[in-house]
């Protein structure tokens, strides 16, 4: 029940576009380009960092641009905001989701932002507004920054109560892209998911039930790389807005992951799986499977979107790619039980295949992963068996076994150490280097000739990244045959 997920994105675009005369502009890939200070766009402002700026090419379209309106394929993962380690673990933060967001550049400020944003939010979507807090800046003495009293003030005459209008520091309500860059002080949204309350002490505490879902930025600094903070030419706005976490509020789930924009692509991996049906705990004892149900499910939506944008291992993303297929391994070790992890396969040959494939995402996908498999459940089986012939007081497994793990079976090194890690063995790794060393070519040759045969659907994506804007039904929607 309530709004599907590609409803609730287009009723913000045309809210903007057609209420508010906003200029609808495609979502950038999540590769940034021509900006080293950043590993991935983060937010929807990036692509419009020259206008904030007042660098703007007097010639492109870009110059023009006083209204605008989009929605951003955005990945935190890695820089300034690396949500990684909360994914999985919380239900509201992934390292890929959409950013929808508003724009004002040199034309309103905040007392229209915010009026927007409130008609949007309760009689646009109809959300009660006695489930919404809102934060403003309180300022920072050391930076010389006095609060935000002209917001607060905005928001009273709107009608929000003074008990729902929190202050809060330069952590909170101070929002910078990066360590230098556009910023400014902010005012947030925050949904009440229990109500009948004051939850007022709840905002901004990383609880599952007050979540943040709306910032709204007044850009009006450029963070210098000595730290100091310039006036920019012209005062903007800039607004962002998670898509999923948006959508969860609206179809009343206290998780984004029990949202249409999650549960087709947790059955698939249920299927794929074997293992009990994700089941929507949370927290550590009790939510362990889920916990890497949810890990798999945002990987394969992050490394889809990195893979259709054309983010290779290798380059800017290769830490992350590589963190995420580590975390997804052993996330996916939860869901196989004794097989041998189906998913991690897939999202390691992902990564794998994308190293040295240019070409279509659907070549980077559609690779033969039968080999692959057969050769993990052999190395699997190779591992069990040293292990049993191995002298119990022995700690330190062969390295030698894990070369040959490693040349002739093509076993990921990575996943041997977790293997053993549960089993509190770890790799002689002097002996490895040494044998891999020894073979340097073998090893480069090894590398780029993994196989999959992964058959993760992502033509949708391709397609969105083609058609730059996810404004209709089919964008983003995920299809996945897990087999
Ligand atoms: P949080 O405090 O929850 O980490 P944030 O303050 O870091 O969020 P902003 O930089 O203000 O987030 O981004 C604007 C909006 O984007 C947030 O209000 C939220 O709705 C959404 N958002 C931010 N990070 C994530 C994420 N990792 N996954 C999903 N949505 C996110
Ligand atoms: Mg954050
Ligand atoms: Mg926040
Ligand atoms: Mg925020």
């Amino acid at each position: 029940p309530g709004l599907p997920a590609a409803r609730v994105r287009s009723t913000f675009l045309d809210f903007f576009r057609e209420k508010h005369g906003h200029l609808l502009v495609p979502s950038s890939p999540v590769r940034p380009r021509g900006d080293p200070s950043l590993l991935f766009v983060n937010a929807g402002m990036n692509q419009f960092k020259p206008i904030f700026l007042g660098r703007a090419d007097p010639r492109s379209e870009m110059a023009s641009y006083r209204r605008v309106v989009n929605s951003q394929k955005c990945v935190r993962a890695g820089g300034k905001h690396n949500d990684l380690e909360d994914v999985g673990r919380d239900v509201y933060h992934h390292t890929f989701f959409e950013m929808l967001g508003n724009w004002s550049f040199g034309d309103y400020f905040k007392e229209e932002a915010c009026s927007m944003a409130w008609s949007l939010l309760t009689e646009h979507y109809g959300i009660p507004a006695d489930r919404l807090y809102v934060s403003y800046f309180s300022g920072d003495a050391e930076s010389g920054l006095t609060a935000d009293e002209e917001t607060r003030q905005i928001w009273l005459d709107i009608g929000v109560p003074p008990k729902r209008l929190l202050p809060f520091g330069l952590k909170e309500n101070f929002w910078e892209m990066g360590d230098t860059g556009p910023c400014g002080p902010c005012t947030e949204i925050h949904y009440d998911h229990v109500g009948g309350r004051d939850a007022s002490s709840l905002v901004n505490t990383d609880g599952p039930d007050v979540v943040e879902i709306w910032n709204l930025v007044f850009m009006q600094y450029n963070r210098d790389v000595d730290r100091s903070l310039l006036l920019l030419p012209q005062f903007s706005v800039d607004t962002g807005m998670g898509l999923e976490r948006l959508v969860s509020v609206l179809q009343g789930k206290q998780s984004n992951y029990d949202t249409d924009l999650f549960t087709p692509l947790l059955h698939a991996i249920h299927q794929r799986s074997g293992v009990g049906p994700y089941s929507g705990r949370t927290g550590a004892d009790l939510g362990k499977v889920d916990t890497a149900y949810r890990v798999v499910a945002d990987h394969i939506r992050t490394l889809s979107v990195c893979i259709a944008d054309g983010v290779h291992p290798g380059m800017s993303g290769a830490e992350y790619v590589h963190q995420s297929a580590v975390r997804s391994e052993s996330s996916a070790n939860q869901l196989s039980d004794q097989r041998p992890p189906p998913i991690s396969c897939q999202i390691r040959v992902l990564c794998q295949s994308a190293v040295r494939s240019e070409s279509s995402i659907m070549d980077v996908i559609n690779e033969n992963e039968a080999q692959f498999l057969s050769s993990l459940q052999q190395g699997t089986r190779l591992i069990h068996r040293t292990l049993n012939r191995m002298d119990n007081k022995h700690e330190v497994f062969p390295g030698s076994v894990a070369w040959s793990l490693h040349r002739d079976l093509g076993f990921p090194l990575d996943l041997v150490d977790l293997m053993l890690e549960e089993r509190g063995v770890r790799v002689d790794h002097q002996e490895l280097d040494r044998l891999m060393a020894e073979n340097q070519k073998v090893a480069s040759e090894l590398q780029s000739g993994v196989r999959s045969q992964v058959t993760l659907d992502v033509v949708s994506l391709a397609e969105l990244h083609g058609a730059g804007v996810p404004h209709t039904d089919d964008s983003l929607k995920y299809r996945y045959t897990l087999d």
